[in-house]
């Protein structure tokens, strides 16, 4: 069944792609496993997923040791409190939800002390909704430069989370605005800054997150069925 829905999200993310004249394999679907066992996060890995999403620190780190596949990218997508850095270690590819300037100061030190750089996004709050992490588009107009300059980490890219909404045609302003906002700071060439990724889709409005510009979707319930 997991191998079933898989291939059913991995065949909408190729139709979205056609249809807004992209490279499917341009899109990496990342699997959410949040509160999914190590045996289902196997059996999915087993189909040929290679990219899983988690959002809680001490879970995600004790599965990463139960599922011990050296070919997977491990991903964080969640609210990430600075005193939990330190257990993600250098687990994860990428952090998709770096949220403030200080938090970015703190994984850099982190990292800085182990001599690597940490793949990271920029959570943009861009609906302006109350009760959402991320950052405020003016304040990512004001930091992104100073981001640039943290030796311990390198931002690659954006990703939001829209308001939730029963028409997922709602979610398109909110992608095509980061979208907008990616091109806009990658045209200004900030040093010590790549914006090649825009992490946005989840498993209500995930194809039109690809056809609005999406390189990472993060797909839990449609894979996994509701938690
Ligand atoms: C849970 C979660 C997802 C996946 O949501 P589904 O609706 O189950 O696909 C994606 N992104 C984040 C940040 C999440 O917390």
């Amino acid at each position: 069944m997991i191998a079933d829905n898989l291939a059913s999200v991995t065949h909408h993310i190729g139709e979205a792609a056609r249809k807004a004249g992209r490279d499917p394999d341009s899109i990496h679907l990342i699997v959410v496993s949040k509160q999914v066992s190590s045996e289902k996060i196997i059996e999915a890995y087993q189909a040929g997923s290679k990219y899983f999403g988690e959002n809680k620190v001490q879970e995600a780190v004790s599965k990463i040791g139960e599922v011990n596949a050296q070919d997977v990218s491990w991903h964080f997508i969640g609210h990430l409190q600075k005193n939990k850095i330190k257990y993600l270690d250098s687990q994860f590819d990428l952090i998709h939800s770096v949220d403030s300037l200080s938090l970015a100061e703190k994984i850099s030190a982190y990292c800085e002390g182990q001599n690597r750089k940490q793949g990271v996004l920029l959570q943009v709050n861009v609906s302006g909704e109350e009760a959402k992490f991320g950052m405020t588009p003016s304040e990512l107009e004001e930091q992104l430069p100073s981001f640039g300059q943290l030796q311990g980490i390198l931002v690659q890219g954006l990703m939001t989370i829209p308001p939730q909404d029963f028409d997922a045609e709602n979610s398109r302003q909110y992608f095509s605005a980061l979208r907008e906002l990616r091109d806009k700071y990658r045209a200004m060439n900030i040093e010590g800054i790549e914006l090649n990724e825009l992490s946005m889709g989840m498993t209500n409005d995930y194809p039109i997150a690809v056809e609005e510009g999406a390189t990472f979707v993060r797909v839990g319930t449609a894979i996994f069925g509701q938690r």
